[in-house]
């Protein structure tokens, strides 16, 4: 088996929960390197400042994941892949629709594989649900991701930037499920997106999509005020009056009020294992989807102003 030598770009807090351990435990790559501004060591591999340092230090290195904010995603990406390295990205992809087509279209262009990575979209209930789908049209669809800003995101001040996402950080997970998962394309009619006066990302957001399929009513609420239970559900109901509901951000399925599919999320062990199949094949896999829906709420969407936001 080829065994990749991967390097890690960016060492916060989703490059510690999961890239480092689940890269430890996959066999088809070796963490070697690790390019991080704050100099943060992980153990086996050697840390660079910058991932210039890295390349010149380290020619070996066959791939890169990209696990930075978004505002700084598309010149790492470039950088690599401009040095002939493989790049796994982070989602989402790239701050903008038309970066992730320039990585795209150069990817190409250096023959190198370019990942963009939803991790909501490997679970098991994801994929039954979307094979269930296939079958049928969508008549209604209600997405609910409220969750609680200050306990999954504290002290980051790039959430809130200008190109941070804001709450569309976990809603456009909930949207990478829905792209997956809709058998038909849907469009942004609306966006309520609401901004605390101190901060130039939404705290929540409220949307309304439209569709080809006749009458159709499709929404979605985000919310980063939501403390106690938290929710991550999205519930779908096709023209034949089938119910499902996904629960637990896309980990269980209920059909019809009974418990369809239920298993523990493996996202990241999934991600890697996708990442060495590419590699194998030498092919890139990029969703754009997502990232659409969320630009264009941003396009259509109104803005109104609450109360300031404060860690
Ligand atoms: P984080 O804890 O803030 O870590 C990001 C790291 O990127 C920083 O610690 C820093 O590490 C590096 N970095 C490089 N350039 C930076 C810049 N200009 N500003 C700030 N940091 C910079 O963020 P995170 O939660 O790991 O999220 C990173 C990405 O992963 C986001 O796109 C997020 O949506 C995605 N993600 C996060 C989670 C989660 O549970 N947190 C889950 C799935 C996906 P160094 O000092 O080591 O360079």
């Amino acid at each position: 088996m080829t065994v990749h030598k991967i390097g890690i770009i960016g060492l916060g807090k989703i490059t510690m929960d999961q890239h480092v351990p689940v890269i430890a435990a996959n066999p088809a790559f070796e963490l070697v390197a690790a390019s991080s501004q704050r100099g943060i060591e992980v153990e086996g591999a050697r840390t660079f400042r910058t991932p210039a340092e890295m390349y010149t230090a380290m020619p070996e290195l066959d791939a890169v994941a990209v696990c930075t904010p978004p505002q700084v995603r598309h010149a790492f990406a470039r950088e690599a892949l401009g040095v002939g390295k493989h790049v796994l990205l982070e989602k989402p992809p790239a701050a903008t629709v038309s970066e992730l087509d320039d990585l795209d279209a150069f990817a190409d262009q250096e023959k190198r594989v370019l990942f963009t990575t939803w991790h909501s979209q490997y679970n098991a209930a994801v994929v039954h649900t979307r094979e269930l789908l296939s079958r049928h049209k969508v008549k209604k669809m209600a997405v609910t991701w409220k969750e609680d800003v200050r306990h999954w995101h504290p002290g980051q001040k790039w959430i809130w930037a200008a190109g941070g996402f804001g709450v569309f950080d976990p809603g456009i997970n909930a949207l990478s499920i829905v792209t997956t998962i809709l058998p038909d394309p849907i469009f942004v009619r609306s966006a309520d997106l609401t901004f605390p006066s101190n901060c130039d990302a939404p705290i929540a957001a409220s949307l309304t999509f439209g569709s080809n399929v006749p009458n159709s009513e499709l929404s979605a609420e985000f919310d980063w005020r939501q403390t106690g239970p938290q929710t991550w559900d999205i519930e779908i109901e096709t023209d034949e009056g089938t119910e499902l509901k996904l629960s637990l951000g896309g980990s269980r399925l209920e059909v019809n009020g009974v418990l369809d599919v239920e298993r523990p999320s493996a996202e990241y062990t999934d991600i890697y294992d996708r990442f060495a199949e590419l590699l194998r094949e030498r092919r890139s896999l990029v969703d754009g989807a997502p990232l659409r829906l969320v630009s264009d709420a941003f396009l259509v969407g109104r803005r109104l102003t609450t109360e300031p936001f404060h860690d």
